[in-house]
């Protein structure tokens, strides 16, 4: 980018930037909490979550004391549960490791857990004005078509491509506001579907609108092989309590409270299905699981596509153990940190039948 269009960008965004708490700041934690939270999900979406683990963790330090039901449980619903598990460790090396400092710079920020390179550029372009360019998905929309540039933005090649444009681009005046500028011209004109090409700021110097070829970028190289898992989940309760575990590591939603679940790549027969569940425990020999089936869903992932099936099993005396649960109290259960798809299931069909009795 030429001065002139540095100076154009700026100026427009000094009058069109969205006023978000985690900017007007140079106080690395909000600004990498900000940016945990926002990746992969909305502004509209994350500001919410965002408010909420400031309020409840005003410094890092606080953050770093919480148990990690307290970090999960002000998590749910956003996804990605990793983040939020990496946030929490980070926090705990920072506290304890570093006297609450954080790094001063992307290299050193690079090594703490969870904080990739993205992460990192923000962090150290917005608290500490490091000359790096941050490069988020907004970003590489925008260098694509002004620049036109034809490699694929989900490519190892088209990758580094990107961060040699991103570092040509750069204002090395006022790096922080031109990585802050760049992203909002992204996220506000520089749209993926329809962008408001006439009144950018920036459209005198953008060679895909001059080659007409803005429709065409960024070029992807290929989506991501979803896969299906059939999941089939058994709310085993006796009135008081419920059989729950946490999730173990090597699988989605390590760390978050579920129900006994067996899973399968392909629809099973009603009869495996019925041998599964017997197996896991020899008192349930005798339950035939059609008759228990109450609720479905189907739940996408990033990778994967769930088709969740629940049976809910009501015993009078004690619920039979399985290996590795144990029984917590239905008063609790909407306490407890919960994926997106349990919870559903909670909303529409635990909680409605509570309320009935
Ligand atoms: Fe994006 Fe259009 Fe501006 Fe080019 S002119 S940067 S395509 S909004």
């Amino acid at each position: 980018m030429t001065p002139i269009a540095h100076t154009e960008l700026l100026n427009w965004y000094s009058v069109n930037k969205r006023k978000l708490p985690w900017r007007d700041t140079q106080n690395p934690y909000p600004i990498w909490l900000s940016e945990v939270i926002l990746q992969q999900t909305r502004v509209d979406q994350g500001m919410s979550y965002y408010l909420r683990f400031m309020e409840n963790f005003p410094d890092i330090h606080q953050l770093a004391n919480a148990s990690e039901e307290q970090v999960l449980k002000l998590w749910q619903g956003l996804g990605y549960y990793s983040r939020a598990r990496n946030m929490h460790a980070t926090a705990k090396y920072i506290s304890q490791n570093l006297n609450g400092i954080f790094p001063g710079s992307s290299v050193e920020l690079a090594k703490l857990k969870g904080i990739g390179p993205y992460t990192a550029a923000a962090i150290a372009s917005f608290a500490f004005h490091e000359a790096v360019p941050v490069l988020d998905g907004n970003v590489f929309r925008v260098l694509s078509r002004l620049w036109d540039e034809d490699s694929a933005i989900d490519s190892t090649q088209g990758k580094k491509r990107f961060q040699l444009l991103a570092f040509e681009s750069l204002n090395l005046s006022y790096p922080h506001l031109h990585n802050q500028a760049i992203m909002e011209l992204g996220a506000l004109v520089c749209k993926p579907k329809n962008p408001d090409c006439p009144n950018c700021p920036i459209q005198t110097w953008c060679m895909a609108f001059k080659a007409d070829t803005v429709s065409m970028r960024p070029v992807k190289a290929g989506k991501t092989k979803v896969k299906n898992r059939y999941m089939h989940y058994f709310f085993m309760e006796n009135g008081k309590s419920f059989l729950v575990a946490k999730r173990k590591a090597g699988d989605i939603w390590q760390g978050l409270f579920d129900l006994p679940e067996i899973s399968f790549d392909a629809q099973p027969s009603d009869s495996q299905l019925t041998q599964a569940f017997q197996n896991l425990n020899s008192e349930l020999k005798q339950v035939q699981l059609f008759s228990h089936f109450v609720y479905e869903s189907i739940h996408l992932l990033s990778h994967r596509r769930l088709f969740a099936r629940f049976y809910h099993l009501q015993f009078e005396g004690e619920v039979p153990g399985i290996h590795g649960f144990e029984l917590v109290e239905l008063e609790k259960l909407t306490r407890l940190p919960a994926s997106r798809l349990f919870e559903k299931f909670q909303k529409n069909y635990i909680l409605q039948e509570r309320k009935q009795e």
